[in-house]
């Protein structure tokens, strides 16, 4: 116990702990999610699948009963595709990046709090401020 700390709302320091040192779940954070993932799998079955007019159009051409428009139109329906696939990617990469940024800072200022079990609240003692222990992660997302 650090007899400096005192906890803002009852001056005492005799009920406080430091998160960071306390052995419960209840200070922790949810997993985040797996970070999303576009892989070479995926575009290989895509141009794949959806190529497959594309690969009919070819078979025909080699066969010298052509019609290239059909292939160019295949190419084109990839190639679109994989630019919305692209783009969902990258939305869904910036946000899990958000994500992470959030919770490393939150982290590391729930790293600098204190908790008092007289009133249930958590306090940071360098700026004197507080909340109530259920809303942690609100206090600790400012
Ligand atoms: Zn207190």
């Amino acid at each position: 116990m650090n007899d400096a700390i005192l906890c803002p709302k009852c001056s005492r320091n005799d009920m406080i702990q430091k998160i960071s040192g306390m052995q419960n779940q209840r200070f922790t954070f949810p997993d985040l999610p797996s970070p999303p993932e576009y892989s070479c799998f995926e575009i290989i079955v895509s141009v794949f699948v959806f190529g497959i007019p594309f690969w009919i159009a070819f078979a025909c051409a080699l066969s010298g009963n052509s019609d290239s428009g059909f292939g160019w139109l295949a190419i084109i329906v990839i190639v679109g595709i994989l630019s919305v696939r692209g783009y969902i990617y990258s939305a869904q990469k910036k946000q899990y990046e958000e994500a992470l940024q959030w919770q490393t800072s939150a982290k590391h200022k729930l790293d600098q709090l204190y908790y008092c079990g007289r009133e249930d609240i958590v306090f940071d003692p360098y700026d004197g401020t507080s909340a109530p222990a259920r809303k942690w992660q609100d206090y600790v997302s400012v």
